[in-house]
């Protein structure tokens, strides 16, 4: 049994060393891509239907690595999450994400607010509020200029711990909305426990709602939601002149997607905050 037992564990430590191999990989190369420069953010435009004008933007990060090139964050953001990796991402992510901001409101461009992705496994290892406010304050950026990107299942992980956090971050003003809204299987009711801001209707809605009618009618109902609880919302993966114009009919109040810009280093989103549109 012993012979058994010992080879076994040979055998699954093997395929395990295959499959992992990868992800160890990458979480090596991963430790020192900050330091080493390799992080960027990109940022993406958040404009409102009703005026035209870029009202925000939301912070994507993206790893140059020097071999693979250009890597994903939905391919690193999970290695980062489980090993531990997430927390200094994150705060280099939120401490980025706000010298910038606060870098443009000191250069006096349009007002415009930053988004930044917060992750499940972060929220479980550190204390958002704490670390929000501390970093807020170490930045010297405006706390309304900063808005915070949560999903509902993360949300859903600790409701009351939730309800907490929200509250002390809608105390000083921080913008909170929910991402990929409507893809998380979740009750609607912890909508009435949270003082969010913004709905943000996930992209697979978006991107179905002209073929398929009960996309439409999600998106609708989102829209109608949102507005029912105070809440404004946003549309993602907006592509086209048609989803464009599909969404103001339905009173959408702001779009995000590849029709008006993709994410964008810095100075580019700068220009476009210059310029206009
Ligand atoms: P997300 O938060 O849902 O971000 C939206 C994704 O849609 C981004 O992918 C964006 O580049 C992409 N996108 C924007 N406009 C369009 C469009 O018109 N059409 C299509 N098809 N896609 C569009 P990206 O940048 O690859 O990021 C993927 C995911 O990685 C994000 O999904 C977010 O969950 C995560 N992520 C990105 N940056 C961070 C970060 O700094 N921290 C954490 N924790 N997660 C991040
Ligand atoms: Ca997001
Ligand atoms: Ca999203
Ligand atoms: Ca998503």
């Amino acid at each position: 049994a012993k012979t058994l037992g010992r080879s076994t564990c040979v055998g699954f430590t093997q395929a395990m060393n295959h499959d992992t191999q990868q992800r160890v990989e990458l979480e090596t190369q991963l430790r020192g891509a900050a330091a080493a420069g390799q992080l960027q953010l990109l940022y993406q435009p958040k404009v409102s239907l009703a005026t035209g004008a870029i009202v925000g933007c939301e912070a994507l990060l993206r790893w140059h690595h020097p071999v693979l090139g250009p890597v994903s964050p939905a391919r690193f953001i999970p290695v980062a999450e489980d090993s531990g990796l997430i927390v200094p991402i994150s705060d280099w992510v939120l401490r980025t994400a706000c010298l910038q901001a606060r870098a443009w409101a000191d250069a006096g461009l349009p007002r415009t607010t930053v988004a930044v992705n917060i992750s499940a496994r972060q929220l479980l290892q550190q204390d958002l509020a704490g670390w929000t406010l501390d970093m807020l304050q170490e930045t010297g950026l405006a706390p309304g200029l900063l808005e915070l990107e949560l999903t509902e299942s993360l949300i859903a992980q600790d409701v009351e711990k939730m309800i907490d956090t929200f509250e002390r971050l809608k105390e000083v003003g921080v913008r909170l909305s929910i991402d990929d809204f409507g893809t998380g299987y979740s009750s609607l009711s912890y909508l009435k426990h949270f003082r969010v801001d913004t709905l943000k209707i996930d992209q697979s809605f978006v991107r179905n709602m002209l073929t398929q009618r009960e996309d439409e009618t999600i998106v609708r109902a989102v829209i109608a939601l949102a507005h029912n609880l105070q809440f404004e919302v946003i549309a993602e993966g907006v592509e086209t002149a048609a989803h464009c114009a599909l969404l103001r009919a339905h009173g959408c109040d702001e779009i995000q997607g590849y029709y008006f810009s993709p994410p964008v280093p810095a100075a580019e989103f700068e220009a476009l905050l210059r310029g206009g549109r």
